[in-house]
């Protein structure tokens, strides 16, 4: 068995992979040279069961410990973003209008960095490192949970982290509960009947209806942060017909982004959406076609696992800040987090760091060490066995 490298050594190693990472950009659902690449890092610390998933887009490295218990699944999600990159540091992506905006090439190396700890098996059952495609689209966890490969892999626990710009570098944001927010898209399609602008009479224009829509679904927000109550409708695009000056319009389309804190109440705020659109045009004698897409599950922390990710935080003197109310926006962990109890951990990654998708963002290398430090506790604490 090759000994554990020395911090200082492999700390290097590890930023050096995360930079390669953030060099060659992989966009959601095309992430097999991402995937190469960490099968190439890992190689020297062979794990137990290797598994590629969803096309070779993923892949599952199962470590097992050196005595019977829990299977642990800690997840980093993979992809990057349609964006370009205004930075000019060797490092800087080499696809054009491709890159790593949400620093899942830093998720990527922390989870990779865990791998020579986790050879030599100082823990109880089993931890499988899992590398997911396709987060940013909300596709990927799905396509996960839905590969029969994956049937083998089923974990009795799970956790996911991601990087917080805004908070304190290296500070473990934790809340009980939910997390981040569920989310789903919907586009509502009217169709009517074109007619010369000069006799709109002789035709149905979709205007009047899509002009009482966009009143009805901004009139079902509720900007409240209690969990229970929030619900946001926020009209992402709205077209009616074609800018032709001759042409009265017969259709119109609307597309909206909902989203609670509950998984439960964004079924509820779907229909209510799709009911509106049906009256409306109804009313107006307009055909109308409602389509969902890219649904996000609410992220939700069991109080236990976050009770336990608090106490390894602190093992690995992190802060902890413990999160008032859930994020907005929405992360495709929600999947698992629905199935197993689990726990999300946002690591701040500095009050004043680029915000996340801004085309000047990198992922601070500063807090590979506090992410593989993070979970190295937080395996002990999950599976009872002490790290040191
Ligand atoms: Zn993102
Ligand atoms: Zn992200």
């Amino acid at each position: 068995m090759i000994p554990i490298p020395s911090e200082e050594n492999w700390l290097r190693e590890v930023t050096e992979f995360r930079r390669r990472l953030h060099a060659k950009p992989c966009l959601s659902g095309h992430e097999a040279e991402t995937v190469a690449m960490i099968s190439e890092f890992l190689k020297p610390w062979t794990p137990f069961q290797t598994t590629t998933l969803v096309n070779g887009t993923g892949l599952a490295c199962c470590y097992r410990g050196n005595r019977p218990g829990k299977r642990l699944l800690l997840r980093a999600d993979t992809d990057a973003l349609p964006i370009q990159e205004t930075n000019s540091f060797n490092h800087r992506s080499e696809t054009e209008n491709v890159s790593h905006k949400c620093g899942h090439d830093g998720h990527t190396a922390i989870l990779a960095g865990l791998a020579p700890f986790l050879s030599h098996g100082q823990f109880a059952g089993e931890v499988v490192l899992l590398f997911q495609p396709a987060e940013e689209v909300g596709k990927g966890a799905a396509a996960i949970l839905a590969d029969e490969a994956f049937e083998n892999l089923k974990p009795d626990l799970v956790a996911g982290l991601h990087n917080l710009p805004g908070f304190p570098r290296g500070a473990v944001c934790l809340r009980n509960g939910v997390f981040a927010a569920a989310s789903e898209g919907i586009t509502i399609n009217l169709t009517g009947l074109t007619a010369h602008a000069a006799y709109p009479e002789t035709g149905h224009s979709p205007v009047l209806a899509v002009a009482q829509l966009l009143t009805g679904i901004e009139g079902l927000k509720n900007l409240t942060d209690s969990p229970d109550d929030f619900h946001l409708v926020t009209v992402i695009h709205a077209q009616i017909g074609k800018p032709a000056f001759g042409t009265a319009p017969g259709d119109a389309q609307i597309s909206a982004t909902l989203r609670t804190y509950d998984n439960l109440a964004i079924d509820a705020l779907k229909t209510r959406v799709k009911n509106l659109a049906f009256d409306v045009s109804q009313r107006h004698g307009l055909q109308c076609s409602v389509n969902f897409t890219e649904p996000f599950r609410a992220t939700e922390s069991h109080p236990d696992m976050v009770k336990k990710a608090a106490l390894a935080a602190t093992r690995a003197n992190l802060e902890v800040v413990h999160l008032p109310s859930p994020f907005r926006w929405s992360e495709d962990f929600g999947q698992f987090t629905e199935r197993w109890p689990g726990v999300f951990v946002g690591l701040g990654a500095g009050t004043n760091h680029a915000a996340l998708h801004n085309p000047d963002y990198d992922f601070p290398d500063e807090l590979l060490i506090h992410g593989m430090n993070f979970w190295k506790e937080f395996i002990g604490e999950t599976l009872d066995q002490p790290t040191k």
